[in-house]
């Protein structure tokens, strides 16, 4: 099975979208209905923009252009409409070495642009138009509602990051990244609709008016990245289709706006000097050329590999302690691995990456996922349906069981399937029980059919030793 990460659930909203016009400020826009919060938005889009920093070359912190984006982008940023403003979010801007003429912004305020924009714009009002529209689909949160109307129920949060990733690199391997693909989130999340867009525009214009550029300049970049085409204009576009008649829409939005200090600002020197020294620089590589890394996943050391014969669970234990949480003992014989939000044990040869995704036969998983309900059967349901999402080939295999786990009422669920893996019978057991705060805490134990005997002492041991620390 695909271990899985932090998973958050959310009802079905169905979306609302109106735009309204009020006289003097421009038109009204109301934000689509999201089930995220907005420190979700943060949380995926810090996460996200880690993986990115480690995939993307960026030219230097602090280094010339990449300060000049910075106070681009700070300056639009204050401009957001307050009502539009989120306290959680941090924008930051970086600059992507790379020629391809694309720019993409994540959730809660991550930013990175293109050298190959910087390069086409034709002053720093268009490369700020760009940049205030990327900023509009963020302040209106545009991102999580997508995935809020998309999925409804049943919606992962690491999936919903790997989706976003795997739409701003082009389709990663990485078990998130599947995950993504799997649940159809990445083409969801590659094309923002024709609304999505028309708010992006309006709001883009607004930011403009509101920080001294020319809103104008937003629709004379759509032009020239139309007609710079190439390799990256095309790509750009693709992301942020024309919602129809954009280049009209800006203009009327345009004559409705007062535009501070008439817009001068779009036509800085220090823009002209900027795109001079990148224009010195060597050539930046396409996207399509920057070597992307075989796996994001860095929970399985590389060498790892699944094995037809895997040791059996030592008779010896060993204690675990997760950060003040839990106490659990495991098999001596079982390696572990894991991040802030579950630790997999698993013998040798039961665990390893395969095509780009993680993948374990044999051993339990012991982790906490948020959900959005203290009703311990309502949460079970959403975890268990996560991960039936994520694992097609299992099936619940009847009902729950009322079980006890470190004190606590717990219930107990199997799953069962044949594995892609081993093409053998896969039986899942979910032990689940809740913390507080829609927090649900899983013991998942995985083993094939076949060698659930040899498994169940060892099983059983964890779900017995399992002890909460507060
Ligand atoms: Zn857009």
């Amino acid at each position: 099975m695909h271990p899985d990460r932090q998973i958050r659930f959310l009802p079905l909203i169905g979306l609302l979208l109106f735009t309204a016009i009020a006289i003097g400020q421009g038109t009204k826009i109301i934000p689509p209905k999201n089930g995220y919060k907005p420190s979700d938005d943060v949380q995926l889009g810090r996460e996200a923009a880690a993986e990115v920093s480690k995939q993307l070359p960026l030219l230097p912190e602090n280094g010339d252009a990449d300060n000049y984006v910075e106070r681009v982008g700070a300056t639009l940023a204050a401009a957001i409409p307050p009502e539009f403003q989120h306290s959680e979010f941090r924008y930051d801007f970086s600059v992507v070495n790379a020629s391809d003429i694309n720019a993409f912004a994540l959730p809660g305020g991550p930013m990175f642009v293109n050298r190959g924009m910087i390069e086409a714009a034709h002053n720093e009002g268009e490369m700020a138009g760009v940049m205030a529209h990327e900023l509009s689909h963020v302040a209106l949160r545009h991102g999580t509602a997508q995935a809020t109307k998309s999925q409804g129920l049943g919606v992962q949060l690491g999936a919903i990051g790997g989706a976003i990733l795997g739409a701003v690199i082009g389709g990663n391997a990485g078990e998130a990244v599947a995950q993504g693909t799997q649940l159809g989130l990445g083409t969801y999340l590659l094309k923002f609709s024709r609304e999505y867009e028309t708010q992006a525009d309006l709001l883009g214009a607004q930011i403009m008016a509101r920080a001294g550029y020319d809103p104008m300049d937003l629709a004379r970049m759509f032009e020239t990245i139309e007609k710079q085409g190439g390799s990256g204009g095309p790509e750009w576009l693709s992301s942020h289709p024309n919602p129809g008649n954009r280049e009209q829409r800006i203009s009327q939005e345009a004559a409705k706006l007062q535009i501070v200090n008439g817009g001068g600002r779009g036509q800085s020197a220090e823009f002209a000097r900027i795109q001079s020294s990148l224009k010195r620089m060597p050539p930046a590589k396409a996207m399509s050329e920057i070597e992307k890394p075989r796996n994001t996943n860095a929970d399985y050391p590389d060498d790892s590999r699944i094995q037809t014969n895997v040791e059996q669970p030592s008779n010896h234990y060993r204690m675990f302690e997760a950060r003040g949480l839990f106490r659990i003992s495991v098999p001596d014989n079982w390696k572990q691995f894991g991040d802030n939000a579950a630790v997999t044990f698993a013998p040798l040869g039961a665990y390893g990456n395969q095509q780009g995704e993680s993948v374990f036969t044999h051993g339990a998983i012991v982790g906490v996922g948020q959900v959005s309900t203290n009703d311990l059967q309502n949460a079970s349901d959403q975890y268990i349906s996560g991960l039936l999402q994520s694992n097609g080939y299992l099936r619940p295999e009847g009902r729950y069981q009322g079980k006890r786990l470190g004190g606590r009422d717990a219930l107990r669920r199997r799953l069962s399937g044949t594995s892609k893996v081993t093409n053998r019978k896969e039986i899942v057991d979910v032990y689940t029980t809740m913390l507080n705060d829609r927090q649900l805490f899983y013991v998942i134990q995985v083993v094939p059919g076949n060698a659930q005997a040899q498994y169940a002492r060892a099983f059983d041991e964890m779900v017995q030793s399992l002890t909460f620390l507060k």
